[in-house]
C-alpha cells in the first residue's frame, strides 16, 4: 500500500521561492569581479534568477541542454546556477584552474551550448573558443561598461542579455530525478569524469548540510562560502543557506587573507567553509596584523586534511569552532563532519583537538564503511583499516556518459581513499589508496605525517612519498615548503617528530622545496612528486 502523500518533486528552484517568500528581506553580498561590494536581496536574487531562466528559455535552452559557467562565486553566478537548473537545463560549473586540455576535453564531453563566464577568464575564452564547437554564446558576467572588446561576435554582456526580460515567468516543473547539475571530477589520471546531480539529490543533499552538526545554518547565520561553487557545488551552501535565509557573501575572485578578512569583519559572518590553503593564508594574515575574528563562530574545513596545529590555532587563539569535513564531488560532497556529539563532549584540551583531526562521522543520508581488499567489512575499533566505501541519495551511481559500472553488487561506491572508523562512528582517513606507502608489510599514512610535520615551527606545507627501499619494499620521504623567512633545517623537523608519530613512521629522509605541485581543487599533486623522485636515494641506501 502507497502511503498518501503529496507528491511534490524536490525541485531546486523551491529553494529560491522559499528563501524569497520567508527571508526576502535577507541580503546576499558580492565582492564584484569589477571591484566594489554589491549587495542585493534574497528576493531580487529569485526575481532575477526568474529573468535568467526566462532569458535562457528564450535563447532556445530547453530540459537536459548543458549551459557551462566559468565563473567565481558572486551573486550572478547563483542567479545564471538557479537560472538554468529551474528550466530543467544543467548548470555545467567548470572549474577555471583545470589545464586548457581538460577544459577542451570537459566542453565537449558534456556538449555545453552556452556559457556564463566571469571578465577574469576572458582571455581563457579567447583562447580555446574554437575548440568548443558546441558553445553558441558567451554571456559575461558583466555590464556594457565593463565589458572589453573581444573580437568575438558571440560575446554579449549578462546585464544586457539579460535587461529586455521581466521575472514574469514560471519555473519548468518536472520529475525530480532530473539531472541539475554537472561537475567534473579533477582526477590525478585520465580524462575527468563528469558527476550529474539530480534535483532530488541536491535538494536532499542541501538538507543534509543544514543537519545541526554539518552546518547547521539558521536565519541568524551571515555565510560565507569561499568554496568555490565549481568544486562541488560548493559543498551544498548555495542550497543550504537560502533553504536557511541565512545571509550569503560572496568572495568574488579575492580569496587572499586581506580581501576574505575584510568580508568578514564588514558582513559579520558567523559561518564559512573552504580548504586548507585558504585558512592559511587567513590565519597568516590574522597573524602579521593582529586582528581578531569577532563574530566568526564556526567554519567547515575540508577538501583536504585539516592539519592539528589549524584546528589549535582556530579554537584556542581564535575563539572559532573547527568543523572538519571530509567527502568528494561524487557525494555532492558531503561525507562526514568531525563535530562533537554527546558521548564526546567531555574531552577537553589535546583529546579535544586529536578527535577534531578526524574526518568524523557520517550525517544521515550517508553510509559508510571499511573493508579489507577481500571486501569484508572491518570492525569498528579506530585502528583496523581498509577502504572506505559509502552510499546514500547524493552519492554517483555513474558517471556521465561512461560504461564502467562504479558500483558494487550492494550499492556501495569506492571513495579511493583507506581509513579507519572507531565505535563511535568517527571516521579517519589515513591515505588515497593510490598513495599509501607500504613498508615491510604494514602502512604509513602519508596524511597524518604531513598534519605532524606542519605544527613544525617554520614548516608552511608537507608532502610525504614512499621511496623505493630494497629492505622494506617503501620508506617515506618528507619534502617540505618553509614558511617565507624560516631556516628550519631536516634535524629540527625529525626532533619535532620524534615521539609524535611512530617511530617506524619516522621519515628516512626530509627534503626542502620552493612548492609543492596542487590540483584544480588544491589538493597535493603526489603522482607529480613520485615523478619527480623517482631516482631519489635515500640516505642510508647511498
Ligand atoms: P574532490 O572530489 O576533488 O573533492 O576530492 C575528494 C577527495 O579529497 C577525497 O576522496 C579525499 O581523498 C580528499 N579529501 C577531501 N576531504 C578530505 C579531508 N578532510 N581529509 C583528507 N582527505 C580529504
Amino acid at each position: 500500500m502507497l502511503g498518501l502523500m503529496q507528491d511534490y518533486p524536490l525541485l531546486v528552484q523551491t529553494v529560491l521561492d522559499h528563501a524569497a517568500r520567508n527571508h526576502g528581506e535577507r541580503e546576499l553580498v558580492t565582492r564584484s569581479v569589477e571591484g566594489p561590494i554589491r549587495r542585493y536581496t534574497l528576493s531580487d536574487l529569485h526575481s532575477r534568477s526568474l529573468r535568467v531562466a526566462k532569458a535562457l528559455a528564450a535563447e532556445g535552452i530547453a530540459l537536459g541542454d548543458r549551459v557551462a559557467t566559468l565563473a567565481w562565486n558572486t551573486d550572478r553566478h547563483v542567479e545564471a546556477w538557479y537560472g538554468t537548473m529551474g528550466i530543467g537545463a544543467i548548470c555545467h560549473t567548470l572549474n577555471p584552474r583545470l589545464f586548457a586540455e581538460q577544459l577542451v576535453y570537459i566542453i565537449n564531453h558534456a556538449e555545453d551550448r552556452l556559457m556564463f563566464v566571469d571578465l577574469t577568464f576572458l582571455p581563457l575564452v579567447q583562447a580555446l573558443a574554437d575548440k568548443w564547437p558546441t558553445i553558441d554564446k558567451y554571456i559575461v558576467l558583466t555590464d556594457n561598461k565593463h565589458l572589453p572588446d573581444t573580437g568575438m561576435k558571440n560575446v554579449v554582456a549578462y546585464e544586457d542579455w539579460l535587461a529586455p526580460h521581466d521575472d514574469d515567468f514560471t519555473w519548468a516543473r518536472f520529475d525530480e530525478n532530473t539531472a541539475a547539475a554537472l561537475c567534473y571530477t579533477s582526477g590525478t589520471t585520465g580524462n575527468p569524469k563528469g558527476v550529474l546531480y539530480s534535483h532530488r539529490s541536491n535538494v536532499l543533499h542541501g538538507l543534509m548540510a543544514n543537519q545541526p552538526d554539518v552546518f547547521g545554518l539558521t536565519s541568524h547565520d551571515s555565510m560565507l562560502p569561499i568554496v568555490p561553487m565549481f568544486h562541488a557545488n560548493a559543498w551544498a551552501l548555495t542550497y543550504a543557506a537560502p533553504m536557511a535565509g541565512a545571509k550569503l557573501v560572496m568572495p568574488g575572485a579575492g580569496m587572499d587573507g586581506a580581501s576574505i578578512y575584510e568580508l568578514l569583519d564588514s558582513e559579520k559572518v558567523t559561518a564559512s567553509a573552504a580548504v586548507p590553503t585558504v585558512w592559511l593564508g587567513l590565519l597568516q594574515y590574522l597573524q602579521e596584523t593582529g586582528k581578531k575574528l569577532p563574530y566568526l563562530n564556526r567554519v567547515v574545513i575540508g577538501g583536504a586534511a585539516c592539519p592539528r596545529m589549524m584546528i589549535e590555532t582556530l579554537e584556542n587563539d581564535y575563539g572559532v569552532e573547527v568543523i572538519h569535513g571530509w567527502g568528494m564531488t561524487e557525494m555532492s560532497p558531503i561525507g562526514s563532519t568531525g563535530s562533537i556529539k554527546h558521548a564526546t563532549a567531555h574531552l577537553k584540551g589535546d583529546a579535544r583537538i586529536d578527535l577534531k583531526t578526524k574526518q568524523g562521522r557520517t550525517p544521515y543520508l550517508v553510509e559508510m564503511k571499511v573493508v579489507n581488499d577481500d571486501g569484508q567489512e572491518q570492525p569498528r575499533d579506530g585502528k583496523s583499516f581498509g577502504h572506505l566505501l559509502v552510499r546514500g541519495p547524493a552519492i554517483s551511481s555513474a558517471y556521465y556518459r561512461h560504461d564502467e559500472n562504479i558500483l558494487d553488487k550492494d550499492g556501495w561506491f569506492d571513495t579511493g581513499d583507506i581509513a579507519h572508523i572507531d565505535e563511535l562512528g568517527y571516521m579517519q582517513i589515513t591515505d588515497r589508496d593510490k598513495d599509501v606507502i607500504k613498508s615491510g608489510g604494514e602502512w604509513i599514512s602519508s596524511i597524518e605525517v604531513e598534519n605532524t610535520a606542519v605544527g613544525c615551527p617554520g614548516v608552511a606545507e608537507a608532502a610525504v612519498i614512499g621511496i623505493a627501499h630494497p629492505k622494506w619494499g617503501e620508506r617515506p620521504l618528507l619534502i617540505l615548503v618553509r614558511q617565507p623567512g624560516a631556516e628550519v633545517e631536516k634535524a629540527d623537523v625529525l626532533a619535532y617528530l620524534d615521539g609524535k608519530i611512530a617511530h617506524w613512521w619516522m621519515p628516512d629522509d626530509v627534503v626542502f622545496v620552493e612548492e609543492l605541485p596542487h590540483t584544480a581543487t588544491g589538493k597535493l599533486q603526489k603522482m607529480e612528486l613520485r615523478e619527480k623522485f623517482a631516482d631519489y636515494t635515500l640516505p642510508e641506501q647511498g
